[in-house]
């Protein structure tokens, strides 16, 4: 992530669209977009157009959005370059079915992977942690439900306690996301109010053509961003609001932290001058990338952006 322009490709969005299902279509409902092309997508109601990496139409099957969508970035971890795939939406527009087939799809071609480099050696660690009103749930161990983050001496973020596996193969890998799904189910539906990461991280060994032995570590983060309706529930109350409000600043951090890291002014040109100047205070302490105001951003920033 070092080199400037590896770091400018590197940040790719793109749109998949879910089929209706059988209550929307019992119900009469539309579809609400077109597709003029595979970046486009203009509005039926406004018919404002936006413009994306790559669009996937609802009859896309899984595979093809990680073939052509994922895989390349994700895959960048066995080559030692932290990265992090995002689900961003409201709550059933299909994060969470998209992110478990693209988690299917990550571990068949990470051991793919591993079969086909036996000269190397590979050891993958697996941990899950929800993020709910700024606190940290271990997923792998609710009874773990408000850890604290630090920053280590070589200023990287840590999770206090968080557990960690060491992954046995594929089998095991599938089962410790199981884990992490019942999990979800525990915490009375929680899952659309708060945002879920599983981090898989890969240290790797092997001789280069040298004879070298060369020792790469790296993570990639599956992240399903909580629903982005919950952020402007501003009329809700009580504990509704709060979590609304917690969301809000989350995704918020979370929009400034990348426009920043893709060369954006993360949304600055619209504020008065005071508050510009009072952010560039704060931005100047964090080396001008705004993560430590939000856990979420604060958690991910090795994935994102170092
Ligand atoms: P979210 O995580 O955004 O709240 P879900 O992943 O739970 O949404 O999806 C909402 C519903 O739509 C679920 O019943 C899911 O099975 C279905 N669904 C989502 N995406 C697709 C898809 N691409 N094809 C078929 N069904 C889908």
């Amino acid at each position: 992530m070092g080199d400037e322009n590896v770091k400018k490709e590197k940040i790719l969005v793109t749109v998949r669209m879910r089929p209706l299902t059988q209550k929307e279509l019992t119900k009469g409902d539309l579809n609400a977009w077109d597709f003029p092309d595979d970046t486009t997508l203009v509005s039926r109601n406004s018919n404002e157009s936006f413009t994306f990496d790559k669009v996937f139409d609802s009859s896309c099957p899984t595979n093809m959005v990680y073939e052509q969508g994922v895989r390349d970035v994700a895959l960048s971890v066995i080559k030692g370059i932290n990265a992090t795939i995002f689900a961003y939406g409201q709550t059933n527009s299909g994060k969470t079915y998209t992110m478990r087939g693209i988690a299917q799809n990550v571990i068949h071609d990470i051991y793919a992977h591993f079969q086909n480099a036996e000269e190397s050696s590979y050891l993958l660690k697996f941990s899950a942690l929800e993020i709910y009103c700024e606190k940290v749930m271990d997923l792998l161990n609710p009874n773990f439900e408000n850890l604290r983050i630090f920053e280590d001496s070589e200023n990287v973020t840590v999770v206090e306690k968080l557990t960690e596996e060491v992954v046995k193969d594929g089998q095991h890998l599938r089962s410790l996301i199981k884990t992490c799904e019942v999990g979800e189910n525990s915490v009375n539906d929680q899952s659309s109010r708060s945002h879920q990461i599983i981090r898989l991280t890969i240290e790797s060994s092997f001789r280069d053509d040298s004879g070298c032995l060369t020792s790469l570590s790296a993570s990639l983060c599956l992240v399903d961003l909580a629903g982005s309706e919950r952020a402007s529930e501003t009329k809700a109350v009580g504990a509704t609001l709060n979590e609304s409000r917690h969301i809000n600043t989350s995704l918020l951090t979370l929009k400034t932290v990348i426009r920043l890291l893709s060369g954006g002014d993360g949304g600055k040109k619209k504020k008065k001058k005071e508050e510009e100047e009072e952010e560039e205070e704060e931005e100047e302490e964090e080396n001008h990338i705004p993560y430590r105001d939000s856990k979420l951003t604060r958690i991910l920033k090795p994935s994102l952006g170092e």
